[in-house]
């Protein structure tokens, strides 16, 4: 490692030892912004990388709640106010069994720099809770909902912090949020997106992760006049971002061979169409039921406990969580000609992995680039929200386009190298960080 790499690190590490995912990925950043700080000096006198990775603000509150049975449950909840340079605080909330400080803060810390790459005024946050819907009735989940929108509420408003979803929040989590908000503050307003239509969601929020992370990847193939079309897909995860990927696969004829969950994957060689897509749907929205009865229903294999990887594919979608994805199956998913790897998820490729791909000089995208789709549009439903109008799913979908279009170019400018060979991480990274830094000098040291 660099000298000036290890200092940063060592220093950051006293400070969060106990926090492996932030660490990560504080080092996946300042492996590409050390290099460009020390060609850029101002950035080094105000100690802009330093003063980005310690959150502006981290709210952690105790959240009761009574069960179906009666009984007092007591989770935890987290607000990681990151960074607000250019934006109110944005970003999702997760609920999940594995939800930790360090995981919020590696989320939200990436978030500050993907929503610097939209273009849109946002800042970075993130949120949560070790609470898991899964196998939770509706009345639980609301009950759970209304806990955490009570303590919540007095931290955020629509000019302040406006999170949305993740991980184990979708469109019912967010309704109930929002009704305990407008219960409380007795106001109307988008304090957090991916609402449903009928209350001020933007028409294409569900589908602008997944569909984003696929036109990310044909801009890529397209560097190298390659496309999707009669390309062979493996996707890891059935949730919100898999299923909209998987979708817009479909649409541009690719192959998708792949979905997973936390029990395993699915594979299905004569790949998965609109028909089989709506039947995971209606297991993963309604019956919240498991993947493996997708090899049931449609007779194929299931691997229990693995990771889709060993497939052979050209083009892989880590979809599901973070570090999903390590540097063995980084070295399998080459060896059988992988020439493509977007992430949609936030952080699924470790750093070996990342390396790998990198020396293979294979196309690979880091999510803060690829899976900005989804705050992206989260960033129209707010301009909708003020405006108090509602664009059409052709408006919304050609400006995630634009938008997407856009991001990528900022990252062949920012990481294009001397061969030829585009770093997204690096342009990525380079990219979002100029923006944010320049807005905290201008806005001196606060
Ligand atoms: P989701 O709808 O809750 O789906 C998550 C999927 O990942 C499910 O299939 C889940 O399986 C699987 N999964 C979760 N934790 C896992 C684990 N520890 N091991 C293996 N599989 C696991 O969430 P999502 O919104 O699709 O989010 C997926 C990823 O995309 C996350 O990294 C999220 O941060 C990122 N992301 C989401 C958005 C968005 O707009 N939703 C935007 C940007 C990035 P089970 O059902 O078995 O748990």
């Amino acid at each position: 490692m660099d000298a000036h790499l290890t200092e940063f690190m060592d220093k950051i590490k006293v400070r969060n030892s106990h926090e492996p995912e932030f660490l990560q990925a504080v080092l996946e950043v300042a492996e590409s912004i050390i290099p460009f700080i020390e060609q850029n000096p101002v950035y080094k006198k105000n100690r802009i990388l330093e003063r980005i990775a310690e959150p502006e603000r981290v709210i952690m509150f105790r959240v009761p709640w009574l069960n179906d049975y009666g009984e007092i449950e007591i989770n935890r909840g987290y607000r990681v106010q990151m960074n607000s340079a250019i934006g109110p605080y944005k970003g999702g909330l997760r609920f999940h069994s594995t939800v930790n400080l360090s995981i919020l803060k590696f989320l939200a810390f990436e978030q500050v720099f993907k929503n610097s790459l939209t273009g849109l005024p946002m800042g970075g946050g993130k949120g949560g809770s070790d609470f898991d819907p899964k196998g939770r009735s509706d009345n639980e989940v609301m009950k759970f909902c209304q806990s955490f929108m009570t303590e919540l509420y007095r931290h955020i408003n629509a000019d302040i912090d406006v999170p949305a979803g993740d991980i184990g929040v979708g469109g019912r989590e967010i309704g109930y949020l929002f009704g305990q908000y407008k219960r409380i503050k007795g106001e109307f307003t988008g304090v957090l997106t991916g609402k449903a239509h009928e209350f001020g969601g933007s028409l294409i929020r569900p589908e602008a992760t997944g569909y984003g992370v696929v036109y990310f990847a044909e801009e890529m193939l397209k560097t190298r006049g390659e496309s999707l079309r009669g390309k062979t897909v493996v996707i890891s995860g059935s949730g919100n971002v898999a299923q909209y990927a998987v979708e817009k696969c479909i649409h541009a004829g690719a192959k998708v061979v792949t979905m997973s969950d936390s029990d395993g994957f699915i594979y299905d060689l004569h790949g998965i169409d609109e028909a089989k897509l709506a039947y995971i749907m209606q297991l993963k929205n309604f019956r919240r039921g498991r993947i493996e009865e997708y090899a049931k229903k449609y007779d194929c294999e299931f691997f229990g406990g693995e990771k889709p990887w060993k497939v052979k594919c050209d083009v892989a979608f880590p979809n599901a969580t973070q570090n999903e994805l390590d540097g063995n199956d980084a070295l399998t998913l080459i060896q059988n000609e992988c020439i493509c790897v977007a992430e949609g998820a936030n952080m699924p490729c470790t750093l070996e992995a990342i390396h790998a791909f990198e020396a293979a000089r294979i196309l690979y995208a880091p999510g803060k680039a690829s899976n900005a789709g989804g705050v992206a549009v989260s960033g129209l439903e707010m301009s909708q929200n003020s405006l108090r109008i509602s664009w059409t799913r052709d408006e919304v979908d050609n400006r995630l386009r634009q938008i997407i279009n856009q991001i990528h170019q900022i990252c062949v400018h920012n990481g294009k190298g001397q061969d030829g060979y585009v770093q997204y991480i690096k342009g990525a990274n380079i990219g979002g960080f100029i923006k944010v830094a320049d807005a905290m000098i201008a806005q001196g040291l606060v």
